[in-house]
């Protein structure tokens, strides 16, 4: 069975020579655990930073070793009590084909109710982040002026959407493609979008929202949360949620105009989905009656071949998706 491991760190944007397709033996699952045969595994930002030696929340991926994250499989054996072969599970042992998953660390999904692509993407990790990060971080209002950055990916394009469906006056994104602006203003419903490369991002946010915004929910940093910075109204509100531009450069561009947030009484949050476990029930129910009824749509981009993930990911990285990127095995 196949599976990609770490071959070396990389400086600067990851290259495929960082990555190594390995060939190894199908595991055999001990006591209480599953064998699973991956079908789809996730590529997100934050594996960037587990590429590097650098304490985090999360520890590093290791030089040599097979890597992880996000995955949905098929049970192929159980040696766990609930688990029996043909069972759709969500784990976190992805970029290799079979995985011996503990049980514990498995939760069945129902292929029947959403597609398993789905429980990566917009009813996963990444449709709740964006669904806490706006509610519970940012505490959006109905009313709120809300820009987002990195509006087309995976997070991006549901907290967008989110906010539209709960009643905010105006509901304005950035992406770094035309095709991506077309996306979000004629499919997702946002009331403006702007290209970030198409000019300084303070110019077209402060053209896109006239009037000021209220909410920003950041997954970009450095010129964007400037241009949020300078573009809040008094008690303005951000979450933040990652700060890609600045996730393959040693030398991290910071806000210049932080000193804004004391007159304006910015309120500027960080935060970490992990920690928003009591939102699950609510997302689950609101987002997956959205996406059931068709009011809230979303995008995939999806790279078939566990050879492929590596390009999949450095592709991710430098803006290739619209939509969750992922891999099917
Ligand atoms: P996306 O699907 O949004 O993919 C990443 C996107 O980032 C690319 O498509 C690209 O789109 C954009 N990008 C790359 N470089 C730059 C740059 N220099 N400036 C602006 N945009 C850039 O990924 P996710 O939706 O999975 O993640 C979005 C953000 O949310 C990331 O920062 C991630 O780390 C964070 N995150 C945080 C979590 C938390 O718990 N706090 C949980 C999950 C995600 P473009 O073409 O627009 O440039």
């Amino acid at each position: 069975a196949r599976e990609i491991h770490l071959a070396s760190r990389p400086t600067g944007y990851p290259t495929e020579a960082n990555f190594e397709l390995v060939e190894a033996p199908v595991p055999t699952p001990g006591d209480g655990q599953l064998l699973v045969r991956n079908l789809v595994m996730s590529v997100d930002p934050y594996m960037r930073g587990r590429m590097n030696d650098a304490e985090s929340y999360i520890a590093p991926f290791r030089v040599g070793e097979v890597l992880e994250g996000g995955a949905v499989g098929e049970v192929v054996a159980s040696n766990a009590a609930g688990f029996a072969v043909g069972d759709v599970v969500l784990h976190f042992a992805g970029w290799r084909e079979y995985a011996a998953v503990d049980a514990a660390g498995a939760v069945p999904v129902d292929p029947g109710v959403a597609p398993v692509n789905a429980y990566l993407g917009v009813l996963g990790m990444p449709g709740m982040t964006a669904y806490a990060g706006l509610l519970d971080v940012a505490g959006f209002r109905e009313g709120d002026v809300v820009f987002v950055s990195g509006a087309a990916g995976a997070v991006g394009q549901v907290a967008g959407q989110v906010a539209r469906l709960r009643g905010a006056k105006r509901v304005v994104g950035s992406a770094g493609s035309a095709e991506k602006v077309a996306y979000l203003v004629d499919e997702l419903g946002f009331d403006a979008a702007f290209n970030y490369k198409d000019g300084p991002v303070a110019d077209q946010l402060a053209a896109a929202a006239p009037d000021g915004i209220d909410v920003y929910f950041d997954n970009v940093g450095g010129d964007h949360l400037d241009a949020a910075l300078r573009s809040f109204n008094a008690h303005g509100r951000a979450a933040l949620c990652g700060s890609i531009s600045n996730y393959n450069t040693p030398d991290p561009v910071g806000p210049r105009h932080l000193g804004l947030a004391v007159g304006k009484r910015l309120t500027l949050r960080g935060f970490l989905i992990g920690d928003h476990e009591h939102v699950r029930g609510e997302f689950t129910r609101e987002v997956g009656g959205w996406v059931a009824d068709g009011s809230l749509r979303y995008r995939e981009t999806v790279t078939e071949g566990i050879e492929h993930a590596p390009e999949a990911f450095i592709g991710m990285l430098r803006g290739d998706n619209i939509g969750k990127a992922l891999v099917t095995l």
